[in-house]
């Protein structure tokens, strides 16, 4: 059976570059795994349904929350988002470390759940840099603008919950130090039990 796979948690307000960060690290570890939440807001400019998000109606997000189909769940803003419960399963099954893009409510779900998992809050360079980030989205409204920047002050303070921070200041920079937490925790003495005992045992 194969050692089972990291939870890594990866939040930052909107505008932190995340997603940036996210599909840098794929391109650099092609053995990590995205997990896609399924969302009720409106698809922006770019974004792909089933690879961003699984864009669906309240009257969907609901049933499935009803089934119990999700790991976690939360509102931010007026919309709605969630992680998909089975496909995250599975892939910790397999053996895969996978990411889950969300913010720190589910943040704070999931390391209940899940306590072992590794929690990375990404942090712009500067409150000036994350407003000019929010700015540069053309999709988002002034009042969109508003609640995002109302909601990243709370998240920043925030930050404290998480084992690492992440200065998204150079991309590179921080796609390399992610790089390194995962790199690093996948070594610690307790997750690597399987391979130790089989290397006592076997001798
Ligand atoms: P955005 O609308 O900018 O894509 O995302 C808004 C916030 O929701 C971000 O902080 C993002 O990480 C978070 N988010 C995305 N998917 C999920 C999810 O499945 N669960 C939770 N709790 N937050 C999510």
């Amino acid at each position: 059976m194969a050692k089972k796979g990291m939870l890594i948690v990866l939040s930052g307000p909107s505008g932190s570059g995340k997603d940036t960060v996210i599909s840098e690290l794929l391109k650099k570890n092609s053995e990590l795994k995205v997990s896609v939440s399924l969302t009720t807001r409106n698809k922006r400019e770019g974004e792909i349904d089933g690879e961003s998000y699984y864009f669906v109606s309240r009257e969907y997000f609901q049933k499935k929350l009803d089934e119990g189909g999700f790991l976690e769940s939360a509102e931010y803003g007026t919309n709605l988002y969630g992680t998909p419960k089975a496909p995250v399963d599975e892939m910790l099954a397999a053996g895969k470390n996978v990411i889950l893009k969300i913010d720190v409510q589910g943040a704070e779900k999931i390391r209940a759940l899940y306590p072992e998992c590794v929690t990375v809050f990404i942090l712009p360079p500067s409150s000036r840099v994350l407003e000019s980030r929010l700015r540069g989205r053309a999709s988002d409204d002034e009042e969109d603008i508003q609640r995002r920047l109302l909601i990243a002050k709370e998240e920043i303070r925030r930050c404290v919950e998480y084992t690492y921070v992440v200065v998204n200041d150079r991309l590179e920079d921080a796609v390399d130090d992610v790089l390194a937490i995962i790199s690093s925790e996948s070594h610690k003495t307790l997750r690597n039990k399987k391979i130790i005992s089989e290397v006592i045992n076997n001798d």
